[in-house]
């Protein structure tokens, strides 16, 4: 293996072993998301079953669904990092979940996410500017 792609494997390996060792499932980054209600299903989800699912990904473990719609709305707007009260970067975490359901990671199996998954692009990236913009930047942005 080249010695970058090792690196990065022993980076993701170490940022992984943290994670699952010092997160408590509670769910708090999730409910901090502002993408939750562009998912299907949800608005309506219990926080700690989706983290518990985002957590299987970083194990090469198939999620539930609650937790690829998660991955799947994510537009990195950090909030969960902030939300979280052991420090994690949460936003990372979701970010190797997404990798892992890629199968970017070595997961066996069809992937549950496609880089190409195009669905939903234009209405994240709307919802996405709603977080950022004034009402009338959105009005502009969306002429
Ligand atoms: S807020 Fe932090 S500790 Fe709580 S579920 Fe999210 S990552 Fe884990």
């Amino acid at each position: 293996m080249p010695e970058k792609a090792a690196t990065l494997h022993a980076h993701l390996d170490d940022f992984i072993k943290d994670t699952l060792s010092r997160c408590t499932r509670c769910g708090k980054c999730f409910e901090a998301c502002p993408m939750t209600r562009y998912g299907d299903g949800l608005s309506k989800a219990d926080p700690k079953t989706v983290v518990s699912g985002v957590l299987d990904w970083l194990q090469q473990t198939p999620g539930n669904e609650e937790s690829v719609q998660w991955l799947k709305v994510c537009t990195q707007s950090s909030r969960c990092i902030e939300a979280c009260p052991e420090g994690i970067n949460a936003m990372k975490m979701v970010r190797v979940g997404q990798m892992s359901a890629m199968g970017s990671l070595g997961l066996q199996g069809a992937p549950a996410l496609s880089g190409r998954e195009a669905k939903d692009f234009f209405r994240v990236i709307n919802a996405f500017s709603e977080t950022q913009m004034t009402p009338d930047e959105m009005a502009r942005w969306q002429r």
